[in-house]
């Protein structure tokens, strides 16, 4: 069969096929995915992106309106993250943001020779890890504690004469842990180390806990040593994919993943980022969600958020089928089963339609409340997961 064919469909044929092609996705208003770290991005941020589609974030001498609006962006953020005058770059997410992160480190020991090393704790996301990998890099990895927070001393106890960063984790992957940011800081400091904090999770949460008093958490720039920090809009910030964010602390670090283009002009001469061409209509659409909700939407969010993370927490705890890795610190959680192996239960969610995840360290099933997760939604998948984690299998 031929797959591109020379006669093109009608509009209504193409809209029909992919109709048909996209119905086994599993779609954020179902409710069924509850182990990710995206949601349904927020009306506004879908409705300004659809209008700007032509818009290329990598042309900012043509699109300089957009350029000014990813200012702001970056701004926003940077004030959020407790640093006045920020030096950054919009990304397509998590990943991106921490390759650029390690590139800095790299950059910044141009003078060191040998096979330089990255020190991050075993619960860092695999992007570190592929990181790592692109930019030939070593990563060395340290132990946890029962908390699953990363050890400072472990860190310290790791640095050798080939390190040229740390990474540490605000909001992980697997928990949601917030590792002890100002003591590895310190000690980043003390070995004159740059510390980049990922918070591609944690950024749009931790801030919101703090003011709501439900953790205090020191993670960002407020703390000495932290010289990068990155956080993805398009998780709990609610923009649309793709939207993340690294900030550095010093111009220095930025200007060190700049690369010239040499036939561009102007701003668009100079791209601190990975991709060359990317959209900057999630940009805009991160812009006006950030603008609409401002800091008491997001707190609203958090709110709503982390009570249906803890009537989860108060259905696990006392059940005789399940138990929790940790006390939630945010809105994730770590879901291990006491009966039946987690696969086995696991495998039984899916089945049901539910779109969970199986996280390796520790061995638990990983839930992500997100906002498009309702009271009712929650309370659907509790009932599956004690049924699901209840049953022994015969043989
Ligand atoms: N960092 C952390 C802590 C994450 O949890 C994730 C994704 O879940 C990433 C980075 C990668 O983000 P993205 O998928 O947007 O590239």
């Amino acid at each position: 069969m031929q797959m591109f064919e020379d006669k093109g469909l009608t509009t209504s044929e193409v809209t029909q096929m992919l109709q048909s092609l996209l119905a086994d996705d599993v779609g954020f208003a179902s409710g069924r995915p509850v182990a990710s770290m995206s949601t349904e991005p927020h009306s506004l941020g879908v409705e300004v992106f659809s209008r700007s589609m032509e818009k290329n974030a990598g042309r900012f001498h043509t699109f300089a309106g957009s350029a000014k609006v990813e200012r702001e962006v970056i701004d926003m953020i940077g004030d959020l993250l407790h640093l006045a005058e920020p030096f950054g770059t919009t990304t397509s997410g998590g990943t991106e943001s921490n390759i650029l992160a390690m590139l800095s480190h790299r950059e910044a020991a141009r003078k060191k020779t040998g096979m330089r090393e990255i020190i991050a704790s075993k619960t860092v996301h695999a992007s570190v890890d592929k990181a790592a990998w692109i930019l030939g890099m070593k990563l060395v990895k340290t132990e946890v504690d029962d908390q699953f927070k990363a050890v400072p001393d472990a860190i310290e106890h790791a640095i050798g004469p080939n390190t040229v960063g740390i990474f540490a984790t605000a909001g992980t992957t697997y928990l949601g842990q917030v590792d002890p940011i100002e003591e590895i800081a310190d000690t980043a400091s003390k070995h004159r180390l740059p510390l980049h904090i990922d918070a591609a999770f944690g950024g749009f949460v931790i801030p919101f806990l703090n003011d709501l008093g439900i953790g205090h958490h020191a993670f960002d720039f407020q703390v000495d040593g932290v010289t990068s920090v990155s956080t993805d809009p398009h998780k709990m910030g609610l923009g649309p994919i793709p939207c993340g964010c690294i900030l550095f602390r010093s111009e220095r670090h930025l200007k060190t993943v700049t690369r010239q283009v040499p036939y561009l002009r102007g701003a668009s001469a100079f791209q601190p980022t990975l991709l060359g061409t990317r959209p900057a209509g999630s940009i805009l659409g991160t812009w006006a969600v950030m603008k609409h909700l401002g800091r008491s939407g997001y707190r609203s969010i958090v709110r709503q958020c982390m009570k249906r993370t803890m009537n989860i927490k108060d259905r696990v705890e006392p059940s005789s089928t399940l138990s929790l890795a940790i006390q939630p610190v945010m809105n994730i959680l770590g879901i291990k089963t006491k009966v039946v192996s987690l696969e086995l239960a696991t495998q039984k969610m899916e089945d049901r339609g539910w779109r969970i995840d199986l996280s390796p360290l520790p061995p638990t099933m990983r839930i992500v409340v997100m906002p498009h997760m309702t009271d009712g939604t929650v309370n659907a998948l509790l009932n599956d997961l004690e049924e699901a984690a209840g049953t022994v299998p015969s043989d």
